[in-house]
C-alpha cells in the first residue's frame, strides 16, 4: 500500500506528552481496502510505520480518502501493533482505533461504503445458517462483507426472513413466495402489500417461474407458477419495491410476462434483478432491456462456467450485483461446502477478473448498485 499511501509523521510521541500527528492521504481505493480494519466495531485503520509504537497510545489522524477533497481527524487510539519482522513478511505499523464519536461513526459509514461487499441474495432463515449465525457474522466482518439481503421464499418463513432484518442492522429483507414451493399458503396481493410495506422489506421475491422439476407435468399445467409470478410483479409495482427473480428452464416466459404487465423499464416500473444469472447472453441483454440488473452468484467461480463469465463480461457495470444465494452455490475454493454471505467476495474477485478491475473496485461498484435498486435500504 506504500505507494498509494502517504504519510508524514509529526514530532516523536515520546519526545512530549501531546499525541504525535499523523496524516494519511489514501489516494487509490485499493489503499484503503488494505487500511481499513473492519475488525474494530468503531472502526480502524492500519497505519504503516516503523515507529515504535505501544497499545493505547493517543494517534491523532489527519485522513484524506480517494476522490475526496476533504480531511478527517481522527483522535484515535493505538490498538493493534505489528512490529518489525512479523510473521507472515507483514508490514510494520500500527492499527488506530476510531474513537466512539459522532464524527468518527460518520468517517467509518464513508469507508464501509468505499470498501464493503454486498451480499444481494441469501437465505439466512434456512436452519444450517441460522444455527450458525454468530459465527458467520464475525465471517462476514472478516471477510468486509458489510451487508446482506434476506430473501424470502415461503409466508410461512417471513417472520423469520423480517426478524432477521430487524434485530441485525446490516440484514435486510424481502417478501415473497419462490416459484418451487407447493403445498404452502398462495400469496395473495393484499398479502404481498401488507408484508411488503413493513420496516426493512425492500424488495419483492424471490418470485419467477421455474420449468426445471416439471415432475411429469407440462409446461401450460405450470399456469399457477405464472399467475403467481404476476400477483409478485404487481405487489412490486404498486409499492415500487424491485422484483428478485428467479428463472430457470423458462426466460421467455418470464420475460413475456414482465412485459405483460408493463415491467419494460419506461419510468414507474418496480424493476429489480435477474438473481443467480445463468441464461445467455441473448436473455440477458432482453433483461437489460426491461432496465433489470443481473447478480452473479458463485456459479461464475466454477470452471465449467466459461459461457456465463463471457455472458458477465458483456453485463455494464452499472447493473451488475453479486450475490452467494447461500446457503447453496459456494463458490470456488469453497464448492459443494455450504455457503454463507461472507464468501460473496470471491464472486467479486472472478467479476474482476472478468472486467480487468481490481476486486475492491467491483465490491465498491456493486455495493453503490444495490443501494441504487434496493432504494428503501437508505430510507
Ligand atoms: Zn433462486
Ligand atoms: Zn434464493
Amino acid at each position: 500500500m506504500n505507494k498509494a499511501t502517504h504519510l508524514i509523521h509529526g514530532a516523536h510521541h515520546s519526545a512530549t506528552p501531546r499525541p504525535s500527528v499523523i496524516q494519511l492521504a489514501i489516494k487509490e481505493k485499493s489503499a484503503l481496502y488494505a487500511a481499513y480494519m473492519p475488525i474494530f466495531a468503531t472502526g480502524g485503520l492500519f497505519i504503516p510505520t516503523n515507529r515504535d509504537y505501544q497499545l493505547g497510545d493517543a494517534v491523532y489522524v489527519l485522513i484524506s480518502l480517494p476522490d475526496d477533497p476533504q480531511r478527517y481527524p481522527i483522535a484515535g487510539k493505538v490498538a493493534w501493533v505489528t512490529p518489525a519482522k512479523a510473521a507472515g513478511n507483514r508490514t510494520q505499523g500500527v492499527g488506530i482505533v476510531f474513537p466512539a464519536d459522532e464524527k468518527s461513526n460518520a468517517l467509518k459509514l464513508r469507508i464501509e461504503e468505499i470498501v464493503m461487499f454486498t451480499d444481494s441474495h441469501c437465505h439466512l432463515n434456512f436452519p444450517e445458517l441460522l444455527s450458525q449465525l454468530p459465527a458467520i457474522r464475525q465471517a462476514m466482518v472478516q471477510a468486509q462483507v458489510g451487508r446482506a439481503l434476506c430473501i424470502c421464499t415461503t409466508l410461512e418463513d417471513f417472520p423469520a426472513v423480517h426478524q432477521l432484518a430487524l434485530t441485525y442492522d446490516n440484514f435486510w429483507a424481502t417478501v415473497g413466495v419462490h416459484p418451487d414451493n407447493e403445498g404452502v399458503k398462495e400469496p395473495s396481493l393484499d398479502d404481498l402489500l401488507s408484508l411488503g410495506r413493513l420496516a426493512r422489506v425492500v424488495g419483492i421475491g424471490e418470485t419467477g417461474l421455474d420449468y426445471y422439476r416439471l415432475n411429469g407435468r407440462s409446461v401450460a399445467d405450470m399456469h399457477w407458477q405464472r399467475e403467481r409470478f404476476r400477483t409478485h410483479i404487481r405487489a412490486a409495482r404498486q409499492l415500487a419495491k424491485p422484483l428478485v427473480i428467479h428463472t430457470r428452464q423458462a426466460a421467455s416466459d418470464t420475460l413475456q410476462i414482465l412485459r405483460e404487465e408493463g415491467e419494460d423499464g419506461s419510468p414507474g416500473c418496480a424493476g429489480g434483478v435477474f438473481h443467480c444469472f445463468t441464461e445467455d447472453a441473448q436473455v440477458a441483454r432482453q433483461a437489460l432491456d426491461l432496465g433489470f440488473y443481473i447478480s452473479f452468484s458463485g456459479i461464475l467461480t466454477f470452471k465449467s462456467a466459461q459461457n456465463l463469465r463471457e455472458v458477465a463480461a458483456l453485463v455494464p457495470l452499472d447493473r451488475l450485483l453479486i450475490e452467494t444465494d447461500s446457503p447453496y452455490l459456494a463458490p470456488m475454493p469453497y464448492r459443494g461446502k455450504t455457503n454463507n454471505p461472507s464468501y460473496v467476495p470471491y464472486v467479486a474477485a472472478q467479476l474482476g477478473q472478468i472486467k480487468h478491475m481490481p476486486t475492491e473496485e467491483i465490491a465498491a461498484l456493486t455495493s453503490h448498485n444495490f443501494d441504487v435498486l434496493f432504494s428503501a435500504v437508505m430510507g
